[in-house]
C-alpha cells in the first residue's frame, strides 16, 4: 500500500481551492454530534478525522430518500466525500452488487458512483455500539474507497487505495511527501488499539458466521418478545447503510418517484387484493434479520450487516439486536 502525506494547513488550503470545481462533503463534529456537512471555506477547519461514524450513513449520498426518476437529469459537479468509516465503505460494496448489476443497473446510482471520490477515514477509537470487527470488517479501509486518511502530527496521511485516488493525489495543488516510518508505525499502533477496544466491547457477541444459523433457528417467541417495543417507525432500515428497498410511486404526467421503503412499515408486503405475508409485527421484525443475516449473504456477498450499530442507536423502542444474538448464541 502506498502512502503520501501533506502538511495539514496546506491540505486545508488545497481543499478550499477545490470547492469551486467540486462538491465536497465531510464529517464535521459540532454541538449536535458528528455528521456530514457540505463544506464551505468556513467549516474546513471543523472537518473531523480519525473519528468513528457520522450519524448519517454513506448510503444517503447514493440513494436519496426520494427522487424523480423520470425528471430531467441535471449534471452534478464531481463530488468528494471525506471521513467515511470503513463499515460504510464495506456497506457500499453491497449496494454496488445490487445497483450496478450488469443486467439491471440503476443509471442514477451509477452516475453518482462514477462522479464521487471516496475518502475513508481510519477509526481511532470506537462509538458505543460499533461492532464491525465481530463481523470481519476492519476499522480502517484497504479496498473499495479511493483513499483513506489519517490526521496525525500536523499532517494528513493518505493511504492510496485506487487509481482514481492516486490521480487525485497527483493533481492536488500541493505536493505530497513520503510518510516517515515512525508515523506509519504510530498509525498501525492506533489500528491495533481500536481493534482491542472493539474486541473488548463486543465480548460474547457471536461472529457473522453464527448469525445466519441463530436467525434461522430463532423461534416465534423470540421475535414476539423483541418486537414488542417496535412501533414500526422504520428508522432501523432508513439509517442502515445496507438497506436497499424502494417503492416506485406513479404521479400524474407519467412521472415516477423512487422512494426508500422499509420492511418494518405495515403494508410493506401487501399486494393487490389485500394479502400481506408480513401483516403481523413479529413477522416484519424477523424479516429484517432474515434479510441481513440469511438472504442477502446467500444472494450477494457474505456480510450484509457491517456492524455499524446505527439501528441500535436509532431505535425508538430501544431494541438492541446484539442482545438478541447474545441471548440465542
Ligand atoms: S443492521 Fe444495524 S448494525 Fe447492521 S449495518 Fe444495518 S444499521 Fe448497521
Ligand atoms: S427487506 Fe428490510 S432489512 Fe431488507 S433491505 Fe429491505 S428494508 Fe432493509
Ligand atoms: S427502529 Fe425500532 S421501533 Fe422503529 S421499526 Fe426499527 S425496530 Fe421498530
Amino acid at each position: 500500500m502506498q502512502y503520501r502525506s501533506i502538511i495539514k494547513e496546506e491540505w486545508d488550503k488545497a481543499l478550499e481551492q477545490m470547492l469551486s470545481s467540486h462538491d465536497v462533503f465531510a464529517s464535521v463534529s459540532n454541538e449536535f454530534g458528528q455528521d456530514y456537512e457540505h463544506i464551505k471555506p468556513a467549516n474546513i477547519s471543523g472537518i473531523t478525522y480519525n473519528k468513528p461514524k457520522p450519524a448519517t450513513s454513506l448510503k444517503n449520498f447514493f440513494l436519496p430518500v426520494r427522487e424523480n426518476v423520470t425528471g430531467k437529469r441535471t449534471s452534478e459537479k464531481p463530488r468528494i466525500i471525506i471521513g467515511i468509516p470503513n463499515c460504510d465503505i464495506e456497506g457500499l460494496s453491497l449496494l454496488d452488487d445490487i445497483y450496478l448489476d450488469k443486467d439491471f443497473n440503476d443509471p442514477f446510482y451509477r452516475k453518482r458512483r462514477e462522479n464521487t471520490l471516496l475518502v475513508a477515514s481510519d477509526c481511532f477509537g470506537i462509538a458505543e455500539h460499533c461492532h464491525c470487527l465481530s463481523y470481519g470488517i476492519n476499522p480502517w479501509s484497504s479496498r473499495i474507497a479511493d483513499l483513506a486518511v489519517v490526521s496525525m502530527d500536523g499532517k494528513i496521511i493518505f493511504r492510496i487505495i485506487s487509481g482514481k485516488g492516486e490521480d487525485f493525489i497527483r493533481n492536488i495543488p500541493v505536493s505530497g511527501l513520503p510518510v516517515e516510518k515512525e508515523l506509519l508505525i504510530a498509525v498501525e499502533k492506533e489500528h491495533s488499539a481500536t481493534e482491542s477496544l472493539l474486541s473488548e466491547a463486543n465480548k460474547g457477541l457471536p461472529d457473522y458466521k453464527e448469525t445466519g444459523r441463530i436467525v434461522r433457528e430463532a423461534r416465534k417467541e423470540t421475535w414476539e418478545k423483541y418486537s414488542a417495543r417496535c412501533v414500526s417507525c422504520g428508522a432501523c432500515a432508513t439509517i442502515c447503510p445496507t438497506c436497499t428497498c424502494f417503492l416506485l410511486i406513479d404521479k400524474p404526467g407519467f412521472e415516477k418517484i423512487k422512494q426508500l421503503d422499509a420492511c418494518q412499515y405495515p403494508g410493506f408486503e401487501r399486494v393487490a387484493g389485500g394479502e400481506d405475508g408480513l401483516y403481523e409485527l413479529h413477522t416484519r421484525f424477523r424479516n429484517r434479520y432474515m434479510c441481513k443475516y440469511v438472504w442477502k449473504p446467500q444472494k450477494f456477498q457474505p456480510v450484509a450487516c457491517t456492524g455499524c450499530g446505527r439501528c441500535i442507536e436509532a431505535c425508538i423502542g430501544k431494541i438492541n439486536k446484539n442482545e438478541l444474538f447474545m441471548e440465542l448464541v
